[in-house]
């Protein structure tokens, strides 16, 4: 061991400065030959270090050793000449069994040269990302660094490698998590898009809805505003569909409903909407019309278009049209909505199954109708509703059965008005409910009175009644209050309901007319032969007897085929075990040939005409003097 020392007693010299200088030349080159394994150092103040190659390493050794990377030395052939323990770490094994091995059987594929191979005898400094594999098998991502180390052209290159592992795992969740972001953003998107259409569409048949065909109406307006086109709105409303649904089944009835959809849609251009706004009822919007005459060219297409359905429909299916046009100015579409309803309105109240246009006067006939309600009102509300009697005789023979109680208004002034005059705004208008109900008991208390006044049953009393009167669901009671405030018994109550009224009935309601039937009370068919039904479909139904309509009746001895039909519906009453009444006699021929026919009962003008139970003859169950 060589020892460097010196005394600090005198002040250094030159001589003495070069000898140490000379000394410190010789120790570096001894430790650099590895001739010396350390020395010792004084600075001045007696203080000695002990300085080895060790010593001097140490720190960066430390470093090293200490590094959150894994870190290699590597041989120009590439072997791997020092490992960390970090790098051990990642490839799962010793630091022993690492050095001496080739960096290549711990890579997962090939490295580029330019990490692995001195270029042109220079290292590169590079940084590349790679994947080791550990002794178990395992991938782990890296990034390799490298810088040469060449000390001593010996070619040696330096390597860090920091784990991926961890950075890819999150790239890996950032990556799922956004394609998660981007799926859930088309879900949201997707639901937004099906909430716009469910919110403005009709789920049933998938046509726009109300709140969307406004819109349209709308642009259609501006854009008549500015190019002075005309815009037409047709409110389509089905005749015979509540038929269809309480016949047939709602099942049914939706089958119908897409049809019609389809239908109307099919008969339209490209930039025509066709809406459903409620249940049978449909409205089409034209805009950009040449004029306001091309709307019934659409119209009439639509009719034609529905009328082609009955191939479809087992129940015949048509349809009111009410047309509303508007030409530049006249600009909101409730307004031509309106209209259009009004228009549809008519087409229905003149029998339906045809096209009508709006017309101002049609207003007028709202305030007409909005002064019959007034009207009825009052009535009730005053007793000024009033009925008058009409004899029903029995065949052959003649003797009166009983009378049909017909509605009248005396208005204050003291007139008659006939049911034309108020039954159908009392239908609209729900009106008819408080009226039936009205005429139910004073036909009640009249008949009543009348089997006080002759010996045996007495007669019986015929009330009309609305489908619309069992809506309320409670019809069996209002009779059975009737009856019980009356006094009159049951069987002397009939019932009369048109043959549409109860076909027209929710199949719930039918209940109603059970229990009615149950009551003793007898329920017929009125106007026989004006509506679709047919009476073995009626059979189902708790019926007594049939009123074959006037029409039929009146073309006894004037025509074949009505003269037929009163026959054939008489026979099949007959085996149906109904009772036949024919209405609107007023001839003598026409009473013979029922009475050959085996009507069983008849009731008209000849007999006598509906009147006032004042002027009923005394006591009221006599043979009718028939008048000629
Ligand atoms: P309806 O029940 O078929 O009554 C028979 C109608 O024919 C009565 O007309 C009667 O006056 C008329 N009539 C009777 N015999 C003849 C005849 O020989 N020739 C002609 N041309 N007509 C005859 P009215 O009283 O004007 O009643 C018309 C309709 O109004 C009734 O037809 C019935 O459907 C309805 N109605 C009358 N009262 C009521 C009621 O209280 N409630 C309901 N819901 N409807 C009623
Ligand atoms: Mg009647
Ligand atoms: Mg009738």
């Amino acid at each position: 061991m060589v020892s460097a020392e010196e005394t600090a007693a005198s002040p250094p010299t030159l001589a003495d400065a070069l000898a140490r200088l000379a000394l410190a030349e010789d120790t570096l080159r001894a430790i650099g030959a590895g001739e010396v394994d350390a020395f010792v150092v004084d600075d001045g103040t007696h203080d000695t270090m002990l300085f080895s190659l060790s010593t001097a390493d140490r720190p960066y050794r430390l470093f090293v050793e200490s590094m959150r990377d894994g870190a290699a030395t590597l041989s120009s052939s590439g072997i791997i000449l020092y490992a960390n323990d970090r790098l051990a770490e990642m490839l799962a094994c010793t630091r022993q069994s690492i050095v001496g091995s080739a960096l290549a059987d711990h890579l997962a594929g090939d490295l580029p040269a330019a990490v692995t191979r001195p270029q042109a005898g220079v290292w590169p400094r590079a940084v590349v990302e790679a994947t080791l594999l550990d002794e178990r098998g395992v991938h782990v991502p890296v990034l390799i660094g490298s810088a040469p180390l060449d000390l001593e052209r010996d070619g040696l290159t330096c390597l860090t490698f920091t784990d991926l592992t961890a950075q890819k795992a999150q790239d890996r969740e950032i990556a799922r998590l956004s394609v998660a972001q981007e799926l859930r953003m088309a879900e949201l998107q997707a639901a937004h898009e099906a909430l716009t259409v469910q919110a403005t569409h009709d789920a049933l048949t998938g046509l726009p809805n109300r709140g969307l065909l406004v819109d349209r109406i709308d642009q259609a307006l501006a854009q008549a505003r500015r190019s002075g086109v005309c815009t037409a709105v047709y409110f389509v409303d089905l005749d015979g569909f509540k038929r269809v649904n309480d016949t047939m089944g709602h099942a049914a009835g939706d089958l119908v409903l897409q049809s019609v959809a389809r239908r109307l849609s099919a008969a339209l251009r490209p930039g025509d909407t066709v809406a459903r706004i409620g249940g049978d009822e449909f409205v089409v919007l034209t805009p950009g019309l040449a004029g306001p005459e091309r709307a019934t060219t659409v119209s009439d297409r639509l009719m034609v278009e529905l009328a082609r359905m009955s191939d479809e429909s087992p129940q015949p299916i048509a349809a009111s049209i009410g047309v509303s046009t508007s030409v530049a100015g006249r600009d909101d579409a409730e307004v031509l909505l309106h209209e259009a309803d009004r228009a549809m309105y008519e087409a229905k109240s003149l029998g339906g199954t045809r096209v009508a246009l709006f017309d101002p006067a049609f207003t007028l006939l709202t305030d007409q109708r909005t002064d019959t309600q007034g009207m009825i009102e009052a009535a009730l509300d005053d007793g000024r509703l009033i009925a008058h009697y009409q004899p029903i005789i029995d065949l052959p023979g003649g003797a009166v059965a009983g009378y049909e109680a017909l509605a009248r208004i005396r208005t204050v002034g003291g007139d008659i008005l006939p049911p034309s005059a108020f039954i159908d705004v009392a239908e609209s208008s729900g009106q008819i409910t408080p009226l039936g109900a009205q005429m139910l008991h004073l036909a009640c208390v009249e008949a009543d009175r009348w089997g006080a006044l002759v010996p045996g049953p007495g007669p019986i009393v015929a009330v009309n009644l609305s489908g619309r009167q069992f809506e309320g669901g409670s019809m069996h009671t209002v009779v059975a209050e009737a009856l019980a405030a009356s006094g009159l018994p049951p069987s002397r109550l009939h019932l009369e309901l048109t043959e549409t009224a109860i076909i027209d009935l929710h199949p719930d309601n039918l209940i109603q007319l059970e229990a009615i039937a149950e009551m003793g009370v007898q329920i017929g068919l009125d106007d026989f032969g004006t509506g679709y039904a047919s009476l073995s479909h009626l059979r189902r139904l708790p019926l007594s007897f049939v009123k074959i309509d006037q029409s039929f009746v009146q073309g006894i001895g004037l025509s074949r085929e009505d003269e037929q039909i009163v026959l054939a519906v008489v026979d099949l009453a007959a085996n149906l075990e109904m009772r036949s009444i024919a209405e609107g006699v007023q001839t003598p021929r026409q009473l013979e040939r029922l009475t050959e026919m085996g009507c069983d009962q008849a009731q008209g003008y000849l007999i006598a005409r509906p009147m006032p139970a004042g002027d009923l003859p005394r006591p009221p169950t006599h043979r009718a003097g028939i008048a000629t």
